[in-house]
């Protein structure tokens, strides 16, 4: 070959590294512009205007849009289309939108066999696009403006979820695009898929947390409602119920006469059951007012052991009457002042107490307290029955817990007194706990509050 010839040989071929040169740092900007908006939050709708903006920038090509696939009416959905004065014009000339224009599969086969196939297709004609859904004279003035050769579309797949299609218009033939071309504009493709399927999901997961938030709120507003009609509720059962004990005891104690033996039984069952009914309505409207934020508490100092040991001695013929032995042991030498809610604390002890005896069918149940570091105040209630199995235990404190044998003891209960016991004592800045080495090992309910 003459030296001149190889001279130019090589020109050439500096120019044509130095075009993919150029086209492949265009690339390279382009893609990390891409990556860029794909961090962002944003909806499909955004994200694929920013993207064809740049496409259509960046890459030269006369027209760029999305479509997103909308499977259960099958048609796409323009979601974004690049602009320019030119289609702008031609747009209002035409009176037509093309961002509004939504294409059913039935009506584009070009679109149709790029979805169903799931592989990029081309075509020299932009009516296969819109096919007649356009006039043909606005085909032919995009086309003629904007010197469009040829139209090429990707299907937007991702890990089998198909969301669209990009489509790109381009004042070349398909075979003049290099394939160095080719390859950018696989990656460009890969990209935007991965960034509009991000945007998609973040979408939905807008959707779905807002649905949440507003059945929170319609849940919280029934929660309130439910709150006030069972303090209402329990209010209004309160007064009949006290009138029904009242009469009860009173006849039992022989206030209206001497009852017949055959009467002793009856009376002493209505008794017995209406005081339960009123421990019921109790702990309901004490939950309803824990609920309500309305539980009203009244300090003062008093002396806990005292208060302990009071309420020993009022369960003790209850206990002795079901056969169990109770006692009564205080650390000597120790004071035990606290400032609290006498009310609320006797009607915890009252509460853990009145359980042991429930559910301890034999045995014996022992009462202590004793003062710790810091000059805490630890109540201490051991009894040896039916004990509480470990799966239990966490949730024994939480509202309408009863365990699965408490029913086979044959006692009623509503699985509130524990809940409310808690929250009381948690209202003192105190503790309340239960330990058991099973079922039927016995249990021990702790009671800590901050003496003086
Ligand atoms: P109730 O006694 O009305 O069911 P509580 O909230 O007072 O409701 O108690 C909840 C559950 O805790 C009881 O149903 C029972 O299963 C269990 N429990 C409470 N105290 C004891 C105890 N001393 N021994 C064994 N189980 C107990």
């Amino acid at each position: 070959m003459p030296p001149e010839n190889s001279s130019k040989a090589l020109a050439e071929n500096l120019y044509k590294q130095g075009v993919e040169l150029s086209l492949k740092n265009k690339t390279l900007s382009l893609l990390s512009k891409l990556y860029e908006i794909s961090a962002l939050a944003l909806t499909p709708e955004e994200l694929a205007g920013q993207a064809v903006k740049i496409i259509k920038d960046d890459l030269s090509f006369e027209l760029a849009g999305i479509l997103s696939l909308e499977e259960e009416k099958q048609l796409l959905k323009p979601i974004a289309l690049s602009s320019s004065d030119r289609l702008s014009k031609i747009q209002s000339e035409f009176s037509v939108e093309l961002e509004k224009i939504e294409i059913p599969l039935s009506r584009s086969i070009f679109l149709k066999s790029i979805i169903d196939k799931r592989i990029p297709g081309h075509s020299q004609e932009l009516t296969d696009v819109w096919d007649e859904l356009i006039p043909k004279e606005m085909y032919a003035e995009i086309k003629s403006s904007g010197h469009i050769k040829s139209s090429l579309a990707y299907p937007l797949v991702t890990d089998d979820k198909l969301r669209g299609v990009l489509f790109l218009s381009l004042n070349r033939e398909i075979e003049n695009l290099t394939p160095f071309e080719n390859e950018s504009l696989s990656s460009v493709v890969n990209v935007i898929t991965v960034a509009l399927d991000k945007a998609f999901l973040y979408m939905q997961l807008k959707k779905t947390n807002e649905e949440l938030a507003s059945a929170n709120i319609r849940l919280k507003e029934l929660d309130q409602q439910k709150s006030e009609f069972v303090s209402l509720a329990s209010h209004q059962l309160r007064s009949p119920l006290s009138s029904i004990k009242g009469y009860a005891s009173m006849l039992r104690e022989g206030d209206y006469g001497a009852l017949s033996e055959d009467m002793k039984k009856p009376v002493s069952a209505i008794e017995e059951s209406s005081k339960s009914l009123a421990t019921m309505v109790d702990d309901f409207l004490n939950v309803s007012r824990i609920e309500q934020g309305t539980m009203k508490f009244d300090f003062t100092d008093f002396d806990l052991k005292k208060l302990a040991e009071d309420v020993v001695y009022e369960q003790k013929p209850t206990a002795e009457k079901a056969g169990l032995k109770l006692s009564f042991v205080a650390e000597p030498n120790k004071t035990f002042m606290i400032t609290a809610d006498l009310v609320k604390i006797k009607q915890v002890i009252t509460n853990f107490l009145d359980n042991s005896i429930k559910y301890t069918p034999k045995g014996s149940i022992d009462v202590s307290i004793s003062k710790h570091e810091d000059n805490k105040i630890l109540i201490k209630i051991t009894d040896t029955g039916i004990g509480i199995s470990a799966e239990t235990l966490p949730k024994l404190f939480s509202k309408f817990t009863r365990a699965s044998d408490a029913n086979k003891t044959n006692i009623h209960g509503t699985g509130l007194g524990l809940y409310v016991a808690k929250q009381m004592v948690e209202a003192h800045k105190g503790r309340a706990w239960a330990e058991s080495a099973g079922e039927g090992k016995g249990s021990t309910f702790y009671i800590e509050l901050q003496g003086k």
